[in-house]
């Protein structure tokens, strides 16, 4: 299979060149180019072997098609267990037992692992140069950390990450390097852009970028709404629908990929903070992208979600047909913190604020009858609640236990490096 770009000027691609180059060199996204036919898919396999036979239609004919199961074998040896919520035909897909206890340790360890062997047998390690505002750089960091041939440098806004996020991003060390810049998200994004784009430093050091929009990470996560809508189509008879915590749009355009691919997912629905841009769309608003807002999911706080692109794509640009595919809709933060300290109050359940804005979303589809009774309702759970506890913590009135892996890394000792926030000075640290 070839993968060609979302703006239709660019060579056609191998997957491995797609996964090597990120994004694709005329600024678009790349995507394959047609969709496998769906398949029948059977339940039984493990969330690896699954993740293989799903794979493997994008991985046919490409180098890396031998090493499939063993790279998912790497990425996907955490569970993504789907368990009821006490509400009826309810449930939670559990998507944070990784390392950094966030869904983005799948694709983090998917990139990682592919990218580890197309880098085999090459004189110089590639440097992934990353900008963070917390999630994606600890994934990342932990991901690719003593990963041979590999190096990644991260750059975060001093003082405007959790200090456990900020933990998370200085306490590997090898290599791995954090870098706290004395600057804003966007200053260290424009600066990684500036050294992606920097052909003088690339000819010296080879470099790349993690960032969601790579195909590395959005392909895997098919794997986990695979795994657990065929598991329940199995005990249940009927689809799985979603609803699915959205910023960039890379988690749920997975499940929409799934879907088409012949995995028994029911309705997808996308959950959103304050931001908007996607709610107003699908109500019928032109698509217009605007300045993020913060909300207390801050790792859903995007106002151009990058994979719309991909996901205007897959339905050939039509947005009449685009929008009666999907039901969007926004939760303030007033909201999430309601939804939060209420599902505790009632049934003792912890959400971050993430997986609390698609809780609330359900109850309002279910208390609509929008979503009917017996319908089966699956909310992908994006990060555990001890990531975010500084919010959660004080709305359930106790303190929320730090996952195993977690508490791992949050043992450690942590160093970041001090970065101006100019390009000059990432370039030194770069080439020091
Ligand atoms: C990144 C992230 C999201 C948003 O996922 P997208 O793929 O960008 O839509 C939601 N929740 C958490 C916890 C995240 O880290």
């Amino acid at each position: 299979m070839h993968f060609i770009s979302t703006r239709n000027d660019a060579p056609a691609a191998t997957l491995s060149q797609a996964i090597a180059a990120g994004l694709a060199p005329d600024g678009g996204l790349y995507v394959p180019q047609q969709m496998p036919p769906a398949r029948a898919l059977e339940a039984g396999d493990s969330l690896a072997d699954t993740a293989a036979t799903l794979l493997q239609p994008f991985f046919a004919g490409d180098g890396l098609e031998a090493e499939l199961p063993r790279i998912c074998a790497e990425a996907f040896d955490f569970p993504a267990p789907l368990q009821r919520l006490a509400t009826r035909n309810d449930h939670v897909l559990e998507l944070f037992h990784g390392p950094t206890a966030a869904f983005k340790d799948f694709g983090a360890r998917f990139l990682a692992a592919s990218l580890s062997r197309l880098r085999a047998g090459q004189e110089r390690p590639l440097t992934i140069v990353v900008a963070t505002s917390g999630d994606t750089g600890a994934a990342v960091a932990a991901a690719f950390h003593n990963q041979p041939n590999l190096q990644v440098v991260v750059l975060y806004p001093d003082g405007r990450v959790s200090p456990r996020q900020a933990h998370q991003l200085g306490c590997l060390g090898g290599n791995i390097r954090a870098l706290r810049v004395a600057g804003s998200f966007d200053d260290c994004q424009a600066m990684v852009k500036q050294a992606l784009n920097d052909a003088g430093l690339q000819a010296q050091m080879p470099l790349s970028s993690a960032n969601s929009i790579s195909l590395g990470r959005l392909l895997p996560q098919m794997s986990y709404y695979a795994h657990a809508a065929l598991t329940h189509r199995a005990a249940h008879g009927s689809p799985l629908n979603v609803v699915v915590p959205t910023g960039n749009l890379g988690n749920a355009m997975a499940a929409v990929m799934a879907r088409a691919l012949g995995v028994p997912l029911g309705r997808i629905v996308l959950a959103t903070n304050a931001n908007r841009v996607l709610p107003d769309y699908f109500a019928g608003g032109g698509y217009q992208a605007r300045t993020s807002v913060a909300t207390l999911a801050n790792a859903m706080d995007v106002g151009a979600p990058s994979n719309f692109e991909r996901l205007r794509w897959l339905y050939a640009g039509d947005d009449a047909v685009l929008r009666a595919q999907f039901l969007s809709r926004a939760v303030d933060d007033d909201a999430i913190r309601d939804a939060i300290a209420a599902r505790h109050r009632r049934h003792g359940e912890v959400f971050c604020p993430h997986t609390a804005t698609a809780v609330r979303v359900l109850e309002q589809l279910r208390a609509s009858g929008e979503a009917a009774a017996h319908e089966h309702w699956a909310v992908a759970a994006t990060a555990h609640p001890a990531k975010f506890e500084t919010v959660v913590e004080p709305l359930i009135g106790r303190q929320v236990p730090v996952p195993p892996a977690l508490a791992e890394l949050l043992q450690r000792p942590a160093h970041a490096e001090p970065c101006a926030p100019e390009y000059a000075a990432l370039r030194d640290v770069l080439l020091a």
